[in-house]
């Protein structure tokens, strides 16, 4: 099956190609078929999810695959949440929404900087399909005070997995890709696909 991924996030791009690698699907990135981004003016993440693959299957004629995801922080009501690329303004600046939310946090002590990334994954067969594969991930975490690590992107390097005692930044991509709010959505979704009537 050929799949569009629509997504302009090269890390995102970076993350789902090498997770669905394995699979027997021919995936292409909506850019390479000349598809643009579209307003993401859901007000939750699965709706944006949804406008996005819609959106690239209108242009392409072709499934497509897309996730909307975020940070969600507890001590702030959930922000950065639907609005994690944006947090410190648009276009994205990974620097800046790091720099935010390190402000935003100032006072706040490290057992009340609990947080988790968020992840949905939805799957349309076509733009009109009303029944489209959905599912969900998410990684529990903690802010900390200052960066720490270097790879990845967006909140990399603030969100400390407690288990391992490693910010995101600081794993290899195959260690985060098994762990990730995005890679537990994925399980699900080629679970899914594995029991999808042929047609
Ligand atoms: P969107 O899904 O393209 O609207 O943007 C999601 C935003 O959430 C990204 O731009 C990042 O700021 C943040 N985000 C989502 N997943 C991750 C992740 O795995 N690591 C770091 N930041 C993430």
């Amino acid at each position: 099956m050929k799949l569009v991924l629509a997504s302009g996030n090269a890390g995102k791009l970076e993350e789902l190609q090498a997770m669905l690698a394995a699979l027997p699907l021919q995936i292409v990135p909506q850019h390479a078929l000349g598809v643009g981004e579209v307003a993401e003016t859901g007000l939750t993440f699965v709706e944006n999810a949804l406008i996005k693959a819609r959106h690239a299957c209108q242009h392409t004629g072709l499934p497509a695959l897309a996730d909307d995801s975020g940070l969600i922080v507890d001590a702030l009501d959930g922000a950065p949440g639907l609005y994690s690329a944006r947090y410190a303004g648009s276009p994205t600046d990974d620097a800046a929404n790091n720099a935010k939310l390190l402000d935003a946090l100032r006072d706040v002590p490290g057992e009340r900087r609990t947080a988790r990334f968020y992840a949905v994954i939805v799957l349309l067969r076509h733009a009109h399909d009303p029944q489209p594969l959905i599912c969900e991930g998410s990684w529990e975490g903690r802010i900390i005070d200052e960066l720490r690590g270097s790879n990845g992107f967006g909140y990399n390097p603030v969100f400390l997995d407690e288990e391992l005692g490693l910010t995101a930044a600081q794993m290899e991509p195959a260690q985060k890709n098994r762990r990730s709010h995005r890679a537990k959505a994925l399980q699900l979704l080629v679970q899914k696909l594995s029991h999808l009537p042929t047609r």
